[in-house]
């Protein structure tokens, strides 16, 4: 039998990560994932993966130290001996304008989107070097794209992974290692749970498909771009936001 192939998805108990986690164990691979929050139901979770066909290995690590970084991905490559895709996934928010946003909460969403990526890539990437062979999936958002008003620090984190899954791409093509990144637009899920119904009906109402994504959406073009399907594609960044930018 044909050796099952892994992916490690950072950030994945819930939201989009879950949902791409899910997509990837149904399609055969086994699972490995990181999370942050004590509230996080392993043992379910688990189960989930297990009913999908999946082994899986469910590590806590915050992406934005390096230490517990290194720890999983050596634990996953003591249980699996490979990682054949990496998704950077975990991501947070800190909204606010400009002139009220304090340094913490800039440095945060810098540290945990931008840095984690970085990170989580470099550890990664020897193994896929050793294998020659590797596909790498990075969440931008639109707003990394068109910048939005209250989100400079998570715009900028965001537009940070774009040219760093450019750069990345051009490093690594020549050992046929693959970077993308995915621009999702509004998706329903918790991050996006806090806004009001008055700012959601704004948003949809620009939206050319008016209304928002779901994570599975976002699932099924991230499990596109680590399949042979998307075998030429390298260093592009892929809206998915119903229309929102084009
Ligand atoms: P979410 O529901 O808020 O989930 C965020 C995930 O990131 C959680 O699983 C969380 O772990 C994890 N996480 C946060 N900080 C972490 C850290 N320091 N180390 C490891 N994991 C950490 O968000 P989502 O909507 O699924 O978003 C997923 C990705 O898509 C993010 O990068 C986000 O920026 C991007 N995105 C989302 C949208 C949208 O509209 N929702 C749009 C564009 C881009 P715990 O569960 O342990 O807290």
């Amino acid at each position: 039998m044909e050796e099952k192939q892994v992916v490690f998805v950072t950030g994945a108990a819930r939201g989009i990560g879950k949902a791409i986690a899910l997509k990837y164990a149904e399609n055969g691979y086994n699972v490995v994932i990181n999370y942050v929050s004590d509230k996080t139901d392993v043992k379910a979770l688990e189960k989930e993966f297990k009913e999908k066909g999946a082994e899986s290995l469910i590590v806590k690590a915050d992406v934005s130290k390096s230490e517990e970084v290194e720890e999983v991905v050596k634990k996953a490559i003591e249980k699996f001996g490979k990682i054949d895709v990496l998704v950077n996934n975990a991501g947070i928010t800190r909204d606010m304008l400009l002139m009220r946003m304090k340094e913490e909460d800039f440095d945060k969403v810098i540290e945990i989107n931008l840095k984690g990526t970085f990170l989580v890539t470099k550890a990664v990437v020897p193994y896929m070097m050793k294998k020659r062979n590797g596909r790498i999936i990075s969440l931008s958002s639109v707003v990394g794209v068109t910048g939005n008003a209250g989100q400079c620090n998570y715009s900028a984190s965001k537009a940070g992974i774009i040219g760093f899954t450019k750069s990345i791409a051009k490093e690594l093509a020549s050992r046929n290692i693959r970077a993308n990144a995915v621009a999702p637009g509004f998706i329903d899920t918790d991050m996006t749970s806090v806004l009001s119904d008055e700012v959601k009906t704004n948003i949809n109402a620009q939206i050319p498909m008016k209304r928002m994504g779901t994570a599975q959406e976002i699932a099924n073009v991230v499990y596109f771009l680590g399949s042979e399907e998307s075998s030429y594609i390298t260093g592009q960044v892929i809206n998915i936001d119903g229309g929102m930018v084009m």
